[in-house]
């Protein structure tokens, strides 16, 4: 027994460092709760083998160097669990025995990680993560870069509220995307992703994953009587707050909200795991108080786990636009979710040896919400005798070496011509965000290709109708409205053309970017790696993946024969004309300017025509120095770059 208990205590403290520290659950959640149970079980009946180490007495776990420690004024707790109606009947009859008439309110569980915002005289002055609930973690200048959190309150209030952070369903696809074609290990799921995003010591990358908040608690003293009317003055005061919740009168009333719920889980934009049932009356619930670790006026209930075992059939290596080969696995048909799942993601080859995951496993697969089913872990005891998995050492598609960087997770094609790679690149092409050409989806790009009648992008613009219509299904009508929508792309500002080529790390935001700066492709191909580099919002890893591209025979040839095709390579979005002031001009701005801001200078020069860079060099047209300018006047002097200062700015 005692063995037993130490033996749980120290495997969930680990399961548990994993998970709140380093971001990486290494079991599934039903798997912790399901041993955290069974520990619960043995404490109750032998209260004096407790260790005081156990999880059951603590609240989260150790909190991160690299940011400095928050002492919480008010505590942060957890949440009793129940995983059944029989569970909420008992936590009803133990508020109900001393409370006949409370009344719940029923809260949307999301999955995300918990937030403290302090404001004083209604500014943000700290952000914080739970911790262990009274020391967390400081990290206000990534909460900051969350969109939604006011940074002011209209009204001059000190307040401490709590909620969620969290990151939608469609920003966890795209940035897993992103991580995938850069050969990074993705997110296990959303508040893995969201928990490890706050965690970032750079801010900018906060900015750019598009994390979301509802707030639900008011964890300084409150004038509200309520918890909806808690959420009422969140409202009031500019915060997000969850108008999916419901008052229930009654527990089978909480019953049915869930099971509604749980139909239309799937649809929501974020993830739950369950639902919250908190008392209603505040007063009730002072009264109700709080064990060691959680609230007695509240519990959450969690949804059954969407995981199940299957046996790996087979395993699939594809290989995307990017060259990445990624290995999806060939399962035993199980329910999931409420859906047939008969395959799913192995993620890259790292995962495989990390998990040690082999053909003909017994695996736990998961789902969750919209995402791709995935394999969480391999079920030992049903092990075989396998041997390892075999990796592909060439590409499944072009049979070239494959190779596997030290620095990524994933196997990588490197032949620019591999076929699948080239289907998937002109796939990405065609897409919504980048020449948005409706029609050109997956199965036509395949018949484009075994007809051999494109092998490249460029390819598309020299299709003719009768081309298409040689094409199995095409019809005189279907045939002239594809090739319509191909000559239409022609015409799209160049910020869609630069994400539709597919260059690695450059996304259509970074694109839009580049093109605002340097007005066509031709120029952008021209720009030093240091011009690119400083712009805001790009950064060295974007301009270096820039200029290995345009240094390519193969990139040149390609943008020229768009080019001759009369593809755009030009921003249509607001240029200044050209006969304005600046027209055309290389400007650097240094040095501390007194009147204006930096950043309405840049927009000065910019609505003038001039083109304003991070860096002086020989194509710098000129220098605008302010107050203690430092290395990059005097490399402008250097250079014998005009220099100007603010008054010549202001006379403009
Ligand atoms: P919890 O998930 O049991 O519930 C408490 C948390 O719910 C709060 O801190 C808050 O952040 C959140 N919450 C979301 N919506 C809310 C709402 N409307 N009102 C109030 N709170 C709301 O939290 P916990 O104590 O952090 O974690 C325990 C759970 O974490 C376990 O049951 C397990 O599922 C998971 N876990 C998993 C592992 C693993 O290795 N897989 C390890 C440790 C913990």
């Amino acid at each position: 027994m005692k063995d037993r208990m130490n033996q749980l205590v120290e495997q969930l403290n680990q399961y548990a460092d994993a998970y709140y520290r380093l971001d990486r659950p290494v079991v599934s959640d039903a798997e912790y709760d399901k041993l955290y149970r069974e520990l619960v079980e043995l404490e109750t009946a032998h209260p004096d083998l407790v260790l005081p180490n156990s999880p059951s007495h603590r609240v989260g776990g150790k909190i991160l160097d690299g940011f400095s420690k928050y002492q919480h004024q008010y505590p942060l707790y957890s949440l009793q669990d129940a995983f059944s109606f029989e569970e909420l009947e008992a936590f009803n009859r133990r508020v109900r025995k001393e409370f006949p008439h409370a009344t719940y309110i029923c809260e949307l569980k999301i999955d995300g990680l918990s937030i403290s915002l302090t404001y004083e005289a209604g500014r943000l002055v700290v952000g914080a993560t739970r911790g262990d609930g009274s020391i967390g973690e400081n990290i206000t200048e990534n909460l900051k870069r969350v969109q939604d959190i006011p940074l002011t309150l209209p009204e001059a209030l000190d307040i401490t509220v709590r909620g969620e952070c969290y990151m939608p369903k469609a920003s966890f696809d795209r940035v897993n995307q992103i991580r995938q074609e850069a050969g990074e290990v993705e997110f296990a799921n959303p508040r893995n992703a969201a928990a490890g995003t706050l965690r970032q010591l750079d801010t900018r990358i906060v900015a750019k994953r598009g994390l979301a908040t509802f707030l639900y608690q008011e964890a300084s003293p409150t004038e509200a009587d309520s918890q909806s009317h808690v959420l009422d003055k969140l409202t009031r005061l500019g915060f997000v707050t969850n108008q999916d919740y419901h008052l229930a009168d009654s527990i089978e009333e909480v019953w049915q909200f869930i099971e509604d719920l749980a139909g239309r889980r799937e649809a929501l934009p974020y993830e739950i795991d369950g639902v919250v049932i908190k008392v209603n009356n505040l007063a009730i619930q002072e009264e109700l108080g709080f064990t060691v670790k959680a609230p007695r006026w509240a519990i959450a209930y969690k949804f059954p786990a969407e995981e199940k075992e299957a046996e790996i059939v087979s395993v699939d290596w594809t290989v995307g636009r990017t060259g990445v080969v990624t290995p999806t696995a060939n399962l035993t048909p199980v329910q999931l979710a409420g859906t047939t799942v008969s395959r799913a993601t192995l993620h890259n080859v790292d995962y495989i040896a990390e998990k040690d995951i082999r053909l003909h496993d017994t695996v736990i697969v998961y789902k969750a919400g919209d995402i791709i089913p995935a394999v969480l872990s391999v079920v030992a005891a049903k092990r075989k005798q396998q041997e390892p998995m075999d990796i592909p050492t060439a590409c499944p598609s072009c049979g070239s070496s494959l190779l596997h960087y030290e620095d990524e997770v994933a196997l990588r094609c490197i032949n620019p011509l591999c076929p699948a790679q080239l289907k998937s690149k002109l796939e990405h092409f065609a897409s919504r965000d980048a020449m948005n050409i409706a029609g050109l989806g997956s199965s036509i790009v395949e018949k484009l290709f075994s007809a051999n009648l494109v092998q490249d992008v460029a390819d598309i613009y020299r299709l003719s109708v009768e081309d298409l219509l040689t094409l199995e299904g095409f019809k005189e009508k279907s045939a002239t409205k594809l090739y319509q929508a191909i000559q239409a792309s022609k015409e799209n500002s160049a910020e869609r053309l630069l994400f539709g080529l597919g260059i690695r790390h450059v996304g259509s935001k970074a694109s839009k970017i580049l093109l605002e700066t340097f007005r066509t492709i031709p120029r952008l191909a021209e720009a030093s790696l240091e011009e690119i580099a400083a712009l805001d919002g790009v950064g060295t890893v974007i301009a270096q993946s820039l200029t290995t591209y345009f240094s390519s025979e193969g990139a040149k040839t390609l943008v020229a024969e768009l080019e001759a095709s009369g593809v755009t390579l030009a921003y249509l979005g607001q240029v200044a004309a050209a006969d304005a002031l600046l027209a055309g001009m290389t400007i650097v701005l240094t040095g501390k300017l007194e009147r204006l801001k930096r950043s309405e200078a840049k927009a000065k020069l910019e609505s003038l025509g001039a083109n304003v860079a991070g860096s002086v060099s020989k194509k710098t047209d000129l220098v605008v120095a302010g107050s203690d300018a430092g290395s990059k006047l005097a490399k402008a002097q250097e250079l014998g770059i005009e220099v100007r200062d603010e008054a010549w700015l202001e006379s403009l």
